[in-house]
């Protein structure tokens, strides 16, 4: 028999089933501009390394990203949050507002 037990099935489903924690890949980085490679993060770990806010608004949010670590809406609309190895910006990828969410980021954080 193999070892695989409940909660490694259950640990799988999560990360597949609500993107979690993306896997690593290459994709291109707006600030560098060129193809990079990038760390996947989960949204609770993407918002505590996004620029610093007052630390009350840190933590309210730094818990909004742990839920919506479970919540399959979000990353629908985010995509997957991803970091730059090269300058460190975090990116979302892959969802409907990836884009535009991207477009921002480095319009008012550049
Ligand atoms: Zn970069």
């Amino acid at each position: 028999m193999s070892s695989f037990g409940v909660g490694d099935f259950i640990r799988i489903l999560g990360r597949k089933a609500f993107n979690a924690i993306p896997d690593n890949r290459d994709l291109y980085c707006l600030t560098c501009k060129k193809h990079i490679f990038h760390y996947g993060l989960s949204y609770g770990e993407a918002i505590n390394a996004s620029p610093p806010k007052s630390e009350t608004a840190q933590a309210i949010l730094s818990i909004l990203g742990r839920v919506n670590d479970y919540n399959p809406g979000f990353s629908l609309l985010l995509g997957n949050t991803y970091y730059c190895s090269g300058c460190r910006r975090v990116k979302a990828e892959g969802g409907i507002l990836s884009d535009i969410n991207n477009k921002e980021d480095v319009k008012y954080n550049p």
